[in-house]
């Protein structure tokens, strides 16, 4: 999507990324077929691109680091590295507090079997928790719910005794989203809140519309993002996650989650219903183009297609049912070109726009029904 918004300004692109299949790769004038840390292929990157950036955040930083020797490469290695830890990202999250106005998660590092044992006898108010990996997590990919102490260290064997972090578990009312770009001269433009749905860790829903959230909590979500890509001299289009979490308020607290230094599925939905999507903004920040602030004109909901919609109820493989999908009402339905379908795994998104919410909300179900 990023290539193909690249393209739309008549930029040539050229993609690093070993799979021969890679949907971007496909698309793009040039692929180069190679590891993310091979010397050769990122000598090659370089010599072809005016600017490089990442849509993969667990990209070695080294690599961004090499690139960025001879390129502007955005976002930097730096704030990536931070991004790829979730030990680091929280320390960052805790250094923004004091401006953003918004902390994490109760949590607390185990990265040693001491560490293990000290939380496991003075940390019972992280209980229940979510152990996570730091490293490498995605989807829900690298986590373990956990209830007691014995629970965790088998937890923490499980994840192969990995640096981690334990998480409180939050009692959460809703989640959501916002979309940062931050340009090379500091201009700073955002998208409005979207509330996300999980299922199993993994996106499924997105609501783009006015009410999505109550107002108060948009507007401190939003400062919050931006606080938070200010502090890191962020370049690029920035993804901050929040949760929203039940204190006895009317509308409940929010808590920021995690951060993607791309471009995010929760803002697939501003493909179809804003003026420049978050792609858009990625090319203009790469470029140094001026950031358009971008303005939603429908409202919209965004279903993601995991592979399990490729398969019938008995495991079976089967096409959906494009034809009765695309025949509601402002359905735009986009399919990444990934070879093959496996449960979970991301294939693609259809957004639903429309003239008003109650509108899209009707047609989101019966989509969703089809789909099901
Ligand atoms: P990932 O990197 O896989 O997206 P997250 O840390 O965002 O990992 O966790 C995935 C999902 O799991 C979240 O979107 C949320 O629904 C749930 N979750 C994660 N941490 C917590 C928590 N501390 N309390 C409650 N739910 C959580
Ligand atoms: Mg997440």
């Amino acid at each position: 999507m990023f290539v193909h918004a690249a393209q739309r300004l008549g930029y040539f692109t050229a993609v690093l990324e070993p799979d021969a299949q890679s949907p971007a790769g496909l698309v793009s004038h040039h692929h180069i077929q190679t590891g993310y840390d091979d010397p050769a292929g990122l000598a090659q990157l370089a010599h072809l691109c005016q600017a490089i950036t990442t849509e993969f955040e667990n990209v070695p930083a080294q690599a961004l680091q090499t690139l960025a020797q001879t390129r502007p490469v955005a976002p930097g290695a730096a704030v990536v590295g931070i991004a790829q830890n979730r030990i680091e990202e929280k320390a960052h999250f805790a250094a923004c507090a004091a401006v953003s106005g918004v902390t994490c998660a109760p949590y607390a590092v185990i990265e040693t079997p001491a560490q293990l044992q000290a939380v496991q006898d003075n940390r019972a108010d992280l209980l229940p928790g979510i152990l996570k990996t730091a490293r490498m997590g995605y989807d829900g990919k690298g986590q373990v719910r956990v209830k007691t102490a014995e629970e965790l260290a088998a937890a923490w064997a499980e994840l192969g005794s990995a640096a981690c972090v334990l998480e409180k578990m939050l009692p959460l009312t809703a989640e959501c989203s916002v979309l940062v770009a931050r340009g090379w001269d500091g201009q700073v433009v955002s998208f409005a809140p979207q509330r996300n749905v999980h299922v199993d860790g993994i996106l499924a829903v997105t609501h783009a519309y006015k009410g999505n959230l109550p107002p108060a909590l948009a507007t401190s979500a939003r400062d919050a993002a931006v606080s938070i890509a200010q502090h890191l001299s962020y370049v690029g289009v920035l993804c901050v996650e929040f949760f929203v979490v039940k204190d006895g308020s009317a509308h409940g607290s929010l808590v920021v989650n995690e951060m993607a230094p791309r471009p995010h599925n929760s803002g697939h939905y501003t493909l179809d219903a804003c003026d420049a999507s978050q792609f858009d903004l990625q090319v203009h920040a790469m470029a140094g183009l001026p950031l358009p602030q971008p303005r939603q004109h429908s409202p919209a909901i965004m279903l993601n297609l995991l592979g399990e919609v490729w398969f019938d109820a008995n495991g079976q493989p089967q096409e959906p049912d494009w034809h009765s999908v695309l025949s509601l009402p402002g359905t735009h339905l986009h399919l990444y070109g990934k070879v093959q379908a496996r449960a979970g795994r991301k294939m693609g998104h259809l957004t639903i726009t429309g003239p008003d919410v109650a509108s899209v909300k009707a047609v989101a179900r019966r989509a969703a029904g089809l789909l099901h």
